[in-house]
C-alpha cells in the first residue's frame, strides 16, 4: 500500500518550485493533497503534472489563494475538509525574499518590504498552523516547515529581511515542536541551500540571470561544495520524510539541512550576487 494511502496533506506554495514537486510525491505515494498558489496558471500547470503521473482526481483539491490572508487560509482548510473530511499533515512551504521595487538593498528597504516579507515568511505560517492546529489534534498529525539556510549564524545583508524572517521561523519551529507534541502533533522543518526553482524569478529576476546565478553557485566550491544546484526533488523527499510517522517519529523540532555543503564553507557571501547574475 502506498505510504501516505489515506492520509490527507495541504502544501502552501505549491503552483511552482519545491512545493509542487512535493505535491507530486506525496499525490504519486497515495495522498488527498490540496495544491495552492495565487498564480492560478501554474497551479493549473501542477494539477496537470500530478494527473499526468496516473493521480486520480479525486485524491486532488486545487485553490487559487493568497495564503497572506485570513480569507485564503480559511478557504485552505475548509475546502480541504469538504473534499477530505481530514487533515493529517500541513506543509507550510509558500515563501519568498520580496523584492523592493525602488531595488534598494540592506537598511535602505522599506518597511514595506520588511512587512510583506514577514507575512508571507513567518505570519501566515503562525495563522495556519493555528487554523490547522485542532484538525491535526484529531489526526495526530505533522507539519513540515520550510526555512532557509540563510536564517544563519552567517549575515545576510542583501536579504536581511528574509533571513530574520527564515531565523525567527526556525525559533516558530522549536517552539511549536514541544508546544504541539502533547498533542501527538510532530513538527520539523527543513533548510535548503540554493535549489533551481521560480524563487529568483519571483525576486524580479528574468530567466536569463536566474539561470547564470544557478550556474555560477555550482561552478564554485566555495559557494556550494557539491558543485550542483539542488532540484526541488531533492527537498520534497526530505519533506515527506519528516512527514512520514514511521520513518522520522523520534525527529521533533529539528531542521534538516540540504545544501550542498554551502553552510560548511559560506564562502559565496564574498561575491555580489547582481555581478553572478550579469545585471
Ligand atoms: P518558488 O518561487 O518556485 O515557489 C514559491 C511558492 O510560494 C509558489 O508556489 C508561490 O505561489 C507561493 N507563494 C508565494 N507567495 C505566496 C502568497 N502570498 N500566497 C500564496 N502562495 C504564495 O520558490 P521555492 O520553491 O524555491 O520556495 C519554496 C520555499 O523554499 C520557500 O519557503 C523558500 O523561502 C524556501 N527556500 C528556497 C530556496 C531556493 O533556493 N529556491 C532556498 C531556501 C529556502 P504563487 O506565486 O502562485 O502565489
Amino acid at each position: 500500500m502506498p505510504r501516505f494511502s489515506g492520509k490527507t496533506v495541504i502544501i502552501t506554495g505549491s503552483s511552482n518550485g519545491i512545493g509542487r514537486s512535493a505535491a507530486l510525491l506525496f499525490a504519486q505515494d497515495g495522498a488527498n493533497v490540496t495544491i495552492t498558489g495565487r498564480n492560478a496558471e501554474r497551479l493549473e500547470e501542477t494539477r496537470h503534472l500530478i494527473l499526468k503521473s496516473g493521480v486520480s482526481e479525486s485524491h486532488l483539491n486545487s485553490v487559487v489563494a493568497d495564503v497572506t490572508t485570513s480569507d485564503g487560509q480559511d478557504l485552505l482548510v475548509k475546502s480541504t475538509l469538504d473534499k477530505f473530511g481530514k487533515i493529517h499533515i500541513l506543509v507550510n512551504n509558500a515563501g519568498a525574499a520580496v523584492p523592493d521595487a525602488t531595488g534598494a538593498t540592506g537598511t535602505d528597504q522599506s518597511i514595506d518590504v520588511y512587512h510583506k516579507t514577514l507575512q508571507i515568511n513567518l505570519q501566515a505560517v503562525i495563522e495556519m498552523t493555528k487554523k490547522v492546529k485542532p484538525h491535526l489534534m484529531e489526526t495526530k498529525g505533522e507539519i513540515v516547515n520550510v526555512s532557509s539556510i540563510v536564517a544563519g549564524p552567517q549575515a545576510q545583508p542583501d536579504f536581511m529581511y528574509y533571513a530574520i524572517a527564515k531565523a525567527a521561523l526556525d525559533q516558530y519551529t522549536r517552539s511549536i515542536a514541544i508546544d504541539l507534541i502533547q498533542y501527538g502533533i510532530r513538527v520539523n522543518s527543513v533548510s535548503p541551500g540554493v535549489v533551481a526553482t521560480g524563487f529568483t524569478n519571483a525576486m524580479g529576476m528574468p530567466d536569463q540571470a536566474s539561470q547564470k546565478f544557478y550556474n555560477f553557485m555550482a561552478a564554485h566550491k566555495e559557494c556550494i561544495p557539491a558543485l550542483v544546484a539542488g532540484q526541488p526533488e531533492d527537498i520534497a523527499n526530505i519533506i515527506l520524510f519528516l512527514a512520514d510517522r514511521k520513518l522520522s517519529s523520534y525527529i521533533i523540532g529539528q531542521s534538516i539541512v540540504a545544501d550542498g555543503g554551502s553552510t560548511l564553507v559560506m564562502g559565496c557571501q564574498v561575491h555580489d550576487i547582481k555581478q553572478m547574475m550579469g545585471l
